[in-house]
């Protein structure tokens, strides 16, 4: 019997932080340890009693090092890598400046390999194991990142994002054709291995009525599929939609009615929302998933946390790279928190972390399996070294507690925090 264990400081999340106060709902070991064995989580506990009952494993001892989940990036865009960082537009500027002439390029199966490998490879040095992403119209960007993530052991979301309309020439597809190429897609890559396939409208301004409907369709016929599209990021974009749509109330029933609105469904940023989006997102149990460096980067809004958790909606935790600004989801943490505070509503580091992790986890249907330490879920792990920069390390040298310890990493850390990340039970530092 393979069995490898992991001694450190451990954190784990008996429940959601934000419901249960964060005291009650963590529990912090300072010397513990995680058994893994076929790739899943076994056993986690204090060091000394795993050691003595896993007296065979192979012991790796990463000393005062935190070990978390991996974290789970619930948005983002890898054939976006290239562009991140590009300067001074708003959203629809920015597609049509930077993001659209670099998605024509991949229709080529190799250079969308190239970029799907080097995302990966970015997220994995920034402790990240999961991620859910937009690709193109082309169904080689699909291919390419799923082929890429299996190489790897990574369990990735993706799907082939469609667009009919208000794109250019070489980036639309059809009604029919968004619909047979995401299903051929699904057949092939759904469920095999850790993949998992959201339908993907990329937002209602780029389909057409007979494209969300097609798509709807197919959402109706693979209902354990996810669905990840945008939803109310600028309010020029708003009224966009309300100009294409005079029929929809508001943008969320541009979903809607085509059937794109349920249970599974995905929707990034949600920043501007009617009362009656609130609802309806609150009633079908839909997810919305915030992307605080893109909102900022962007110039977006301040997505309203606090609102959402207290009407119970499911939120993710996403760079949405590259209008985000850092493959880091620590950094992410660290932006989500400065809109709490700008909205004078901050989180604290369990919550920041719980997002993150658990939070981005569940907004994927995934909870049990990733995002967690619980017996039974991957072992996607990352471990957090505290003290990675002189300025980080006088400031936690102070803490009292682990969250003093921890939050100096969350607002100044980067990859040089990732002390080592485990994959499907390998470690990708050797
Ligand atoms: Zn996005």
């Amino acid at each position: 019997m393979d069995e490898k264990l992991l001694l450190g400081q451990v954190l784990t999340f008996m429940d959601d932080p934000f419901a249960r106060g964060w005291q009650a709902a963590s529990r912090h070991s300072t010397r513990g340890g995680i058994v893994l064995r076929d790739g899943r989580i076994a056993a986690t506990g204090e060091a000394d009693a795993l050691r003595r009952a896993h007296p065979r494993a192979q012991v790796t001892d990463y000393g005062e090092a935190l070990i978390l989940p991996g974290f789970v990036d619930a948005h983002m865009h890898y054939p976006q890598t290239g562009i991140i960082a590009s300067w001074g537009k708003r959203l629809i500027d920015w597609l049509n400046s930077y993001t659209f002439p670099e998605e024509m390029r991949f229709g080529e199966a190799s250079y969308a390999r190239t970029q799907a490998d080097l995302t990966l490879d970015l997220a994995l040095a920034h402790g990240t194991t999961t991620l859910a992403s937009f690709c193109t119209i082309h169904s080689e960007s699909v291919t390419a990142f799923f082929e890429a993530a299996e190489a790897r052991g990574m369990g990735v979301v993706a799907g082939k994002t469609c667009m009919d309309r208000n794109a250019p020439e070489g980036l639309r597809d059809t009604p029919r054709s968004a619909f047979d190429d995401s299903k051929a897609l699904i057949e092939t890559w759904h469920g095999r291995g850790r993949a998992a396939y959201a339908i993907t409208p990329r937002f209602s301004p780029t389909s057409t009525p007979d494209q969300l409907a097609a798509l709807g369709a197919l959402w109706a016929e693979h209902p354990d599929c996810l669905m990840q599209t945008h939803l109310s990021e600028q309010t020029d974009e708003i009224a966009w939609v309300r100009g294409l749509f005079p029929q929809a109330r508001d943008y969320l029933e541009t979903y809607e009615r085509h059937g794109l609105l349920g249970e599974r469904g995905l929707y990034g940023h949600a920043i501007h929302l009617e009362p009656r989006e609130i609802d309806r997102l609150a009633e079908v149990g839909a997810a919305v998933v915030h992307c605080p460096t893109s909102n900022t980067f962007i110039g977006s809004g301040l997505f309203d946390m606090a609102g959402m958790k207290a009407r119970g909606i499911p939120v993710g935790l996403a760079t949405d790279t590259g209008g985000g600004s850092s493959f880091s989801m620590l950094r992410t943490m660290a932006a989500a928190y400065e809109i709490g505070q700008l909205r004078g509503t901050p989180l604290h580091p369990a919550q920041l972390l719980w997002l993150a992790t658990e939070g981005s986890a569940r907004a994927l249907h995934m909870g049990g399996q990733i995002g967690t330490l619980a017996p039974g879920a991957h072992a996607d792990l990352c471990v957090l070294d505290l003290a990675s920069t002189p300025a980080i390390a006088q400031r936690s040298d102070r803490a009292e507690d682990i969250w003093e310890a921890l939050f100096p990493t969350i607002m100044m850390g980067d990859d040089r925090a990732v002390r080592d990340v485990w994959v499907s039970g390998a470690s990708r530092r050797g």
